[in-house]
C-alpha cells in the first residue's frame, strides 16, 4: 500500500479559500493512500494562547477572546459550506470543553490547562477540513490523534513514547485506510497514558507528520507552505533568496538547528532514519515539487543566512573576578538545562563565560536567581544571531553593514555572529 503523509500549516487553511485549495490539492491525488496533518487555521494558536493568559490573569475577558475565536471559525464554516450547521454543531462541542474549563478556579500547573486548551485548535480545523472532504466526495475519514500520539506528561513540550506510538499508528490508522482514501487528523497534539492532551512544543505539526511518516512506513512526506519550497534566507527580511531544489538531511538538521523556520527541528531524524523523502513544497503550486529533502551527498550550497531575532548574551563571572573554572561551567549548563535555556553561542575567557540564548525573561531571571550569590551576571538584550551556512566573503559583508559585532565565531562551513542593529545615521543636509 503506497502511503504518503501530508502536512498543512496554519497559513495554508487561514480563510475558506484556503481550505478549498487543500481540497483541489487533495481532489488530485486519486492514486494511493494519505494521512493529512493539519495545524490549526492562522493564527488560531496565538488567540487560544491569549484565552489562557487571560484565564489565568482572571481579568474576566478569558470568555470574550474564546468567543472571537468562536466567531471566526464559524464565519468560515458559513463561507465553505452551503449548509453548516452540521459543522457548526461538531465545532460547537469542542468550545463547550474549553468554556467547562474557565469556569472552573485555574488549576495550578499552567502548562497542563495550556496544553488542554490550545490544543482545541487543531482539533477544530482538522474537524472543518474533514466534513469538507467529504462534500468533495473523498473518501477521507477523521481520526482523534491523540489515540495515536503518546507522549510523556511534559506539558508544552511532550516527548513521545514511542513503542506505544508505533503499536497505536497500525492498529488504529492501517485499519482506517483500507476503506478509506484519505484519514484527516492533527498536528501538535498527543495524549499522556492517562489521557490528558499534552502539546509537542509549537510549530510542531511538521513532527507529528514526520512521526506518522515513521511509524507508517509511508513512501513519502510533503510539508505544503506559502514558500516555493527551503530558501535561502526568509524571504520577509530578504529580498534575493533562492529555492534549493534539494538539500541533504544533514544540510536540513544543520539549517533548523540555527533557527530556520522552514521546518520544525525535531522532524528531519526519524524520517532520516527511515530514509523516507521529504518534499517541502508551495500549496499555491502544486504542480512544483518544491524541495526534496534526501539522502543527498556531496551537494553544494549556496550560501544560507539564518536570523534568530531577540537573543540575549549573558555574561557571568565570579563575584571576586577569580577565574571560572570548570567545576562552575558545570554547574552553569546545569542550570541551563534546567531552565531550558539552549545555548545558541558561547565564550569562555579567563574570567567570564558568555552563552547566546533566546530572551525568556521569566527562565533567564529563574536561572540568575538560582545562579546565587557566588556570580554576577551581565544581560545584553535586543540583538540578533545571524548563521551563515557556506558563506563567502562578500555575503559576510553584506551581512554585517549596519550592525554592531559583538561576538563572531567561523568554522569551516558556518559563521555565526551576535549583532546589534545600528542605528542608520544619514548626513543632514547643509548649505556648504
Ligand atoms: N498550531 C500550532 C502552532 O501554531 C502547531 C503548528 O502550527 O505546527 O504552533
Ligand atoms: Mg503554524
Amino acid at each position: 500500500m503506497e502511503l504518503k503523509v501530508f502536512k498543512f500549516g496554519g497559513a495554508s487553511v487561514r480563510d475558506a479559500e484556503g481550505f478549498k485549495n487543500v481540497g483541489q490539492i487533495m481532489s488530485t491525488f486519486k492514486q494511493g493512500k494519505i494521512v493529512l496533518v493539519v495545524s490549526a487555521m492562522g493564527k488560531t494558536t496565538n488567540a487560544l494562547e491569549a484565552v489562557v493568559k487571560s484565564y489565568y490573569a482572571q481579568d474576566g475577558r478569558a470568555y470574550s477572546l474564546l468567543d472571537d475565536v468562536k466567531q471566526a471559525h464559524i464565519a468560515l464554516i458559513t463561507d465553505l459550506f452551503a449548509d453548516g450547521q452540521a459543522v457548526i454543531d461538531d465545532i460547537n462541542d469542542v468550545f463547550v470543553e474549553i468554556e467547562w474549563i474557565l469556569e472552573e478556579v485555574p488549576h495550578e500547573d499552567f502548562d497542563y490547562t495550556y496544553d488542554q486548551i490550545v490544543s482545541m485548535g487543531e482539533l477544530l480545523s482538522s474537524k472543518i477540513l474533514g466534513h469538507y472532504l467529504t462534500t468533495l466526495k473523498l473518501q477521507s475519514q477523521w481520526l482523534d490523534v491523540r489515540d495515536v500520539i503518546a507522549t510523556d506528561n511534559t506539558f508544552r513540550d511532550a516527548r513521545i513514547i514511542w513503542d506505544s506510538t508505533q503499536k497505536n499508528a497500525i492498529s488504529k490508522i492501517n485499519p482506517l485506510l483500507e476503506n478509506h482514501q484519505i484519514i484527516v487528523t492533527q498536528g501538535f497534539i498527543g495524549s499522556t497514558s492517562e489521557n490528558f492532551t499534552t502539546t509537542l512544543g509549537r510549530e510542531g505539526s511538521d513532527y507529528t507528520a514526520a512521526i506518522l511518516s515513521y511509524c507508517l512506513d509511508a513512501e513519502s512526506m510533503h510539508i505544503w507552505k506559502d514558500v516555493p519550497g527551503v530558501l535561502t534566507g526568509d524571504p520577509r527580511i530578504f529580498e534575493e533568496v533562492i529555492m534549493m531544489p534539494r538539500l541533504s538531511y544533514k544540510e536540513a538538521i544543520e539549517m533548523t538547528y540555527y533557527g530556520a523556520k522552514v521546518i520544525h527541528p525535531k522532524t528531519i531524524k526519524p524520517i532520516q532514519n527511515k530514509q523516507i523523502p521529504l518534499y517541502v513544497r508551495p500549496f499555491l503550486d502544486p504542480s512544483s515539487e518544491g524541495t526534496i529533502i534526501s539522502d543527498e551527498k556531496e551537494l553544494s550550497y549556496p550560501p544560507v543566512v539564518v536570523i534568530e531575532m531577540d537573543q540575549t548574551l549573558l555574561h557571568i563571572s565570579t563575584n571576586d573576578f577569580s577565574f571560572v573554572a570548570e567545576h562552575h561551567l558545570s554547574m552553569i549548563f546545569s542550570l541551563l538545562a534546567k531552565y531550558r535555556l539552549k545555548v545558541n553561542m558561547m565564550r569562555n575567557t579567563a574570567i567570564s563565560f558568555t552563552v547566546c540564548v533566546n530572551n525568556i525573561p521569566d527562565r533567564i531571571k529563574k536561572f540568575e536567581s538560582e545562579l546565587g550569590a557566588e556570580f554576577k551576571m551581565i544581560t545584553d538584550n535586543d540583538l540578533e544571531l545571524i548563521t551563515i551556512r557556506h558563506y563567502n566573503e562578500d555575503i559576510l559583508k553584506d551581512m554585517k553593514k549596519n550592525k554592531l559585532i559583538l561576538f563572531e565565531e567561523r568554522l569551516s562551513d558556518t559563521v555565526q555572529m551576535v549583532v546589534r542593529n545600528l542605528p542608520k545615521m544619514k548626513r543632514k543636509e547643509t548649505n556648504h
